[in-house]
């Protein structure tokens, strides 16, 4: 391992990563969602696309041997490894205020969409959107190919998504400060997770 990175709890990291670099997303505790996203050095309007993946894959979940494409097809990330029970939710918006503010968190709370601006902030860029983040470590499985049912995470302390970077990417990735869903914590604390940059 080069770097461990911390990303604090409810808080989000920007890191900028070079083509054939590798990481690991280790969810410390477990029971932490991790929103993640990818966008093109220097281009932030081409980022990894959740909807082109699923076109592209023909699934709504994604695995090792897989590689995760921008909104312009260019390939972004491959997926080396998952010691985690898998299923990384790609269906559910960043959490936001206004998320928040609708179910009855207050006007004030922290979320992964401010996360993200203010990372990409810290890098100079500014968009007015938030792209559909990978969710990694949250379940939210589809039931009779038509209903979401949120449930806790299954993951065990330390289990880990390891990537492969195939294009210079700056990532994002913030530690959900969701205390009102199941899918997060399951006990409404979110908690640290580290990102360790591998040799
Ligand atoms: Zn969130």
């Amino acid at each position: 391992m080069i770097q461990r990175l911390t990303v604090p709890a409810g808080r989000g990291l920007a890191v900028a990563l070079a083509r054939d670099a590798r990481l690991r997303v280790v969810n410390t505790p477990g029971t932490q969602v991790v929103d993640t996203w990818a966008f093109v050095m220097g281009d932030p309007h081409e980022y990894l696309s959740m909807e082109h993946c699923r076109e592209v894959l023909q699934r709504i979940v994604f695995e090792p041997g897989d590689v995760l494409l921008s909104n312009r097809y260019r390939p972004m990330l491959e997926i080396l490894a998952d010691s985690s029970p898998g299923g990384h939710d790609t269906l559910i918006a960043a959490c936001s205020r206004e998320m928040y503010a609708r179910a009855g968190g207050g006007q004030e709370h922290a979320n992964c969409a401010d996360n993200l601006a203010h990372a990409l902030e810290g890098h100079g860029h500014l968009i007015p959107f938030t792209p559909a983040p990978w969710n990694l470590f949250m379940l939210a499985p589809v039931r009779d190919g038509r209903t979401i049912d949120y449930v806790r995470p299954t993951s065990r302390p330390g289990d880990a998504v390891e990537l492969k970077v195939l294009a210079d990417c700056l990532m994002v990735f913030s530690a959900c400060p969701d205390d009102l869903y199941p899918t997060n914590g399951g006990d409404g604390k979110p908690r640290d997770v580290a990102i360790e940059l591998l040799a």
